[in-house]
């Protein structure tokens, strides 16, 4: 139902189908940059066709990168002995921000989700897998969310990597239950890192 005239419409459209964007915030995003200096538009405009062109995932850990490899994987004074597998790259900010890991990263892309329909198959597991089996891991740190799906995620991935006879740890509880690992403070993500537990397979 087209409310208002083409190019107007389908900035609101477009603007709708954002994440957490309704209708009424489309419109009122849409009304705002009408009014806004064609130059701010159009950095804005900018801003998402260079993301997009120029970011990508890195090929090892699948967090964003604007390279092949991303600025942890690139790092030669990580320890790749430790691998923290986290939901969503934004997630790597937050345990970053800790300051207390100094491994690196595997991003699944999201978590297992029968109501969404994501399956395992849909995650980077075979990656992960992958990826203890040709390198040098010692442990394996699961951070996904402490809610149903980051839970059932983090039971399913224990039950693939302890018979590889790896440590598997999962990140301590004391996190808001049911909330994100990014919405947690550093000081409560820290302790939940170093109060990690051993999982069994
Ligand atoms: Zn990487």
């Amino acid at each position: 139902m087209a409310l208002y005239e083409g190019p107007v419409q389908a900035l609101i459209d477009e603007l709708g189908r954002l994440p957490g964007i309704g209708p009424k915030s489309a419109q009122r995003i849409a009304f705002h940059l009408l009014r806004v200096d064609p130059v701010d538009a159009r950095r804005l405009a900018q801003a998402i066709v260079d993301a997009k062109e120029r970011v990508t995932w890195c090929r090892r850990c699948f967090n964003i990168s604007e390279g092949e490899l991303c600025a942890y994987c690139r790092d030669a004074r990580r320890d790749a002995r430790a691998l923290c597998v986290v939901e969503e790259p934004r997630d790597i900010v937050a345990i970053e921000r800790t300051g207390e890991f100094k491994g690196l990263y595997h991003v699944l892309q999201g978590a297992i989700s029968p109501i969404e329909g994501i399956g395992p198959e849909q995650l980077r597991i075979k990656e992960l897998l992958a990826r203890i089996q040709d390198d040098d891991v010692d442990e394996v740190i699961l951070a996904t969310n402490p809610n149903i799906e980051g839970e059932a995620t983090a039971m399913y991935l224990a039950r693939l990597v302890k018979p590889l006879g790896i440590r598997v740890t999962r990140i301590a509880s004391g996190l808001p239950v049911g909330g994100d690992l990014e919405y947690a403070d550093e000081v409560t993500l820290g302790r939940a890192l170093e109060g990690r537990r051993e999982l069994d397979g």
